[in-house]
């Protein structure tokens, strides 16, 4: 059966009419979904008994199952979430300006960053949109209020799955239904250059956020393999062709790891390579994962300094739920059986 969650307004009417359905039916529906959060076609009182059944027949309007949920002391909540095939992991963030959720978008993944849990696992299959817009209805109907933000950072490559990621930000910035708006959107690339070209020309005015980790090919290589077939010379013209296309200024993530890239000359490395970039710098204090021998640095603030006295714009990622498995991907890998030493 097709989910329902899958569809803008305007696809869910075309899809209600080519049933021999009414199209402002599909309003109704989709209100009642999104605006209304009654998911249950039996609940839909202003639609027919007939209407009703032919619905429950034709569309899957199941959540995702909640297996586990865990709430942090500053209030992130960890989801656990269960799909036919296997588990994903979904993090709830509380911030002054509001909720964002943290989206899975492939069950695995396949990029291989040395210091990242998620590649632990490899890639099983990518997710299909419903199930990243079941995420965040899974959520909102948790904690009975709708996330105001997003981000897709959970597990998996968002431009290695691009057709469905970008069909679920059209479902969810959909101003008939979870009307996110694109500003409160930010989607994480591991940097696949023709992606982020092609990216530059999606219609919503969403924020991208790019993983760079590291300012020279020979470190990035050995940190994020995705670095041997999109060298940073690659991916700095591709950045300036969105900032050119797109007007918007592009984040840049960089996580420092004690000993591998956060010396010193390393951010003067970053500052040269961003020079003249529509860019920031959002340093990541990394969440240890056991398995790979790399700690946080000592040196984030250093860091951060010695890149705004080079004109850099920088800021400092808070950390969110450090006493849960807080890194990206470590409560799905404990659950399918990677160990924890
Ligand atoms: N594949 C995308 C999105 C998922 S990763 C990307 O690479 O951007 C989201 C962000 O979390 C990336 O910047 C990633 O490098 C970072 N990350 C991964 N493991 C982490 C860890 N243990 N601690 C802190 N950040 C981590």
């Amino acid at each position: 059966m097709q989910s329902i969650y899958q569809y803008t307004l305007s696809q869910l009417q075309n899809t209600f009419i080519e049933l021999g359905l009414k199209k402002f039916r599909a309003d109704q529906v989709y209100e009642w979904l999104y605006r209304k959060d009654v998911f249950d076609y039996e609940l839909m009182t202003n639609l027919s008994i007939d209407l009703r059944n032919t619905l429950s027949l034709t569309f899957d309007n199941t959540l995702l199952e909640i297996e586990e949920r865990q709430i942090s002391s500053d209030g992130t909540r960890k989801y656990l979430l269960k799909l036919e095939d296997g588990y994903i992991e979904t993090v709830l963030m509380i911030h002054p300006y509001g909720k964002s959720l943290c989206v899975t978008s492939q069950l695995g993944c396949n990029m291989g960053c040395t210091f990242c849990a998620s590649g632990l696992l490899k890639k099983q299959r990518d997710l299909t949109a419903d199930e990243m817009v079941r995420q965040i209805l899974t959520v909102n109907h948790d904690i009975n209020e709708h996330v105001s933000h997003v981000v897709v950072m959970g597990t998996g490559e968002p431009f290695d799955n691009y057709e469905n990621v970008t069909q679920f930000l059209r479902v969810i910035n959909d101003a008939k239904g979870l009307a996110i708006g694109a500003r409160h959107i930010t989607v994480s690339t591991c940097g696949l250059t023709d992606k982020i070209r092609e990216y530059a020309h999606f219609p919503l005015q969403t924020n991208l956020a790019i993983s760079l980790h590291a300012p020279n090919d020979e470190l990035r290589n050995q940190l994020m393999p995705v670095n041997k077939s999109n060298n940073l010379d690659t991916l700095r013209e591709a950045i300036r062709y969105y900032i050119d296309a797109t007007n918007r200024r592009v984040t840049l993530e960089y996580i420092l790891l004690e000993n591998v890239n956060d010396d010193l000359k390393y951010a003067r490395q970053l500052a040269h390579y961003l020079r003249g970039l529509n860019v920031y710098v959002n340093l990541i204090p990394y969440n240890t994962v056991d398995e790979n021998g790399y700690h946080q640095s000592k040196n984030i603030q250093k860091f951060k300094d010695e890149l705004l006295k080079l004109k850099i714009n920088a800021t400092l990622r808070k950390e969110h739920g450090t006493d849960i498995d807080g890194a990206c991907g470590q409560l799905r890998a404990k659950k399918e059986g990677i160990s924890h030493s």
